[in-house]
């Protein structure tokens, strides 16, 4: 009997407790907002998502190389000697054509160790939450704004000018060696004329 009682006081005293919980918050201003009509305004600071202004990318690859995780993929062309890239707006030179720039969002852990060594400032979080998809590879964020054409003739034009630069080291060098001949002809004739 002292047993019923007992758990019979325990089931009032929680019920009553719940209830004061529930009576407590009822007065309250609700704090449910009525997405996506209403928007929480996000922290300053906030890492949601990447962004690259590529107009400022010199292509160093420091970003690559900081993310522990290797969803930056990037891939970089010399400019040929007749091609001035200009400089970024942090006064950098630009020496490469940037022809790949892709971040994978969906192995991003948004560390932000990527933004940090940018000499440039140009790869930053932006304030963005809304990318959900369906498929994965729809989260593969392509920055390079060169057209596969333009990718294909700065190649090209690349290795055209390291074939011309190649020739004209194996000329000079075979020059060279001819000169060095000649040199030694020489001797050889003086100390034969010497000789007799
Ligand atoms: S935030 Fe971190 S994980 Fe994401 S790309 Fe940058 S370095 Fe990599
Ligand atoms: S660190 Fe900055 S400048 Fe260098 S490749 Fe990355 S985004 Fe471009």
């Amino acid at each position: 009997m002292q047993k019923q009682l007992k758990e019979g006081y325990q089931t009032f005293k929680s019920i009553f407790i719940g209830m004061a919980i529930t009576l407590r918050h009822l007065f309250q201003p609700s704090v449910t907002i009525q997405y996506p009509d209403v928007r929480v305004e996000l922290p300053p600071g906030v890492r949601s998502k990447l962004y690259v202004n590529i107009d400022d990318c010199i292509g160093c690859l420091l970003c690559a190389r900081a993310c522990p995780v290797n969803c930056i993929d990037i891939e970089t062309v010399k400019a040929t000697s007749d091609v001035d890239l200009g400089k970024t707006s942090t006064g950098n030179p630009k020496r490469l054509w940037v022809t790949q720039f892709d971040i994978d969002m969906s192995k991003c852990m948004y560390c932000d160790l990527c933004v940090y060594p940018c000499p440039t400032n140009c790869i930053y979080m932006v304030p963005e939450y809304e990318y959900s998809e369906f498929d994965r590879k729809n989260l593969i964020f392509e920055f390079s704004n060169l057209s596969p054409e333009k990718v294909t003739e700065v190649k090209d034009k690349l290795e055209k000018e390291n074939e011309e630069k190649n020739r004209q080291k194996e000329l000079a060098q075979q020059k060279k060696d001819q000169e060095k001949k000649d040199q030694e002809t020489d001797t050889d004739t003086d100390a034969g004329k010497a000789g007799e």
